[in-house]
């Protein structure tokens, strides 16, 4: 008999972004004039520079004349690009040879892919709230799963799982919008050489750190190549969320217990071949642009464009009384409500008496409950519209 993966059934109704959108449209139709904006979900909205526009241009022409075509590149990502990541790293003063650089089309199939490189049945620790991706990722893949509660009372470090695991760790965070510290990081690196846990570092954000004293990669932290993986995205540092690209760095360093120096990396290296034929051509062209310097720098203008929403947001919902979290070194704001209002219900008063949606924390895990989620990536005008709004609701 043919079955389908059971583990697919334990998977969650991804019910957040459904019910937003249902409650969203119902609220339209039975106010049609109303000016709906929407700061909920981590989608970027402005335009992507000159200079990365050209790049990905030009990469589609050169497929238009035979003497420039191209077809399928290394599964691991085209050389050029390997080392413009190399370089990247070489500037935050990190030795990240192009062999343990494995170029993805984004940082969501990656996080979702390592998972198969765990015997089944491992201990998958999540932060909570979470990015749900990480959840249902390593349902599907068998895993067990354990949270770590990220609260104010602990500024969002969690206190580390007590058995050995795979501890996805997102700074800056994906929903509260913490940004771990160095030493927070350094406790992180060293519980996972002392219990043989290994760490999957997200750093999708880490273009929003504007303070050269945080972290912007694991590896910054001595030891890390040992015990950590770091993924990476083009998506939130270019606006590439919709053409596609990211990394992965798997060290020759890491040892997975049970293993030699040098195997996680090749095993990643036959996952990748054997599963996937590379990014995008155009894609890695675009990367490439991204990472000169005029590049990085027409990037980064765009990021700090979203960093001051943020700031905006911040400031509008302090002055309302609302406690925010995050937005400093991230595009999210965590707003904790006041008088214990539940997230769906701040959700539906943001929405009928403000027309705004933002996104109910309670959908990120348990300890989300009573917060909401404000993105910062919108249009300013939108933005600042926005918070005019949120400013005059009474709690
Ligand atoms: N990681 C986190 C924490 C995210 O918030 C997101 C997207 O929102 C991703 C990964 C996915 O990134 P990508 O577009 O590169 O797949």
């Amino acid at each position: 008999m043919v079955t389908l993966n059971p583990d697919y059934r334990k998977v969650k109704q991804s019910y957040l972004f459904s019910e937003i959108t249902k409650r969203t449209k119902a609220f339209q139709a039975s106010h049609p004039d109303a000016k709906i904006i929407r700061l909920g979900i981590g989608n970027t909205t402005e335009p992507l520079p000159e200079i990365i526009c050209d790049a990905l241009e030009n990469a589609s022409r050169r497929l238009g004349k035979r003497e420039t075509y191209s077809g399928y590149g290394d599964e691991q990502g085209n050389s050029d690009l390997r080392e413009a990541i190399s370089k990247f790293y070489a500037k935050l003063g990190l030795t990240i040879p192009v062999g343990e650089i494995f170029v993805s089309d984004g940082a969501k199939s990656d996080l979702g892919n390592l998972m198969q490189i765990f015997e089944k049945g491992s201990v998958i620790a999540v932060q909570d709230p979470v990015y749900p991706a990480y959840v249902d990722t390593a349902t599907i893949s068998g895993h067990q799963i354990i949270t770590m509660p990220c609260t104010p009372q602990n500024q969002f470090f969690p206190e580390m799982p007590k058995q050995p695991s795979v501890i996805y760790f997102c700074s800056p965070n994906n929903p509260t919008g913490a940004v771990a510290s160095r030493s927070q990081l350094e406790q992180l690196v060293d519980h996972a050489m002392q219990t043989d846990s290994v760490v999957v570092f997200d750093a999708a954000y880490s273009p929003f750190i504007s303070d050269p004293k945080l972290p912007r990669s694991i590896y910054e932290i001595e030891g890390a190549k040992k015990c950590a993986i770091e993924i990476n995205s083009f998506s939130k540092s270019a606006g590439f969320t919709g053409v596609r690209l990211g990394w992965t760095v798997v060290p020759k360093d890491l040892v997975v217990s049970n293993t030699k120096e040098g195997e996680a990396n090749a095993v990643w290296n036959r996952r990748q071949t054997t599963f996937f034929n590379g990014a995008s051509n155009i894609a890695q062209a675009g990367g490439l642009a991204v990472l000169t310097n005029e590049g990085q720098e027409a990037c980064q203008k765009v990021v700090d464009y979203y960093k001051n929403n943020a700031s905006m947001i911040r400031a509008g919902l302090g002055e309302s009384g609302i406690t925010v979290y995050g937005g400093r070194h991230a595009p999210y704001i965590w707003a904790q409500m006041p008088n214990g209002m539940k997230s769906w219900d701040a959700f539906d008063k943001f929405l009928t008496e403000a027309n705004v949606v933002v996104t109910p924390g309670s959908g990120f895990g348990s300890q989300g409950e009573g917060f909401v989620r404000f993105s910062a990536f919108g249009h300013q005008e939108n933005v600042q519209e926005a918070i005019e709004r949120v400013k005059k609701l009474k709690f």
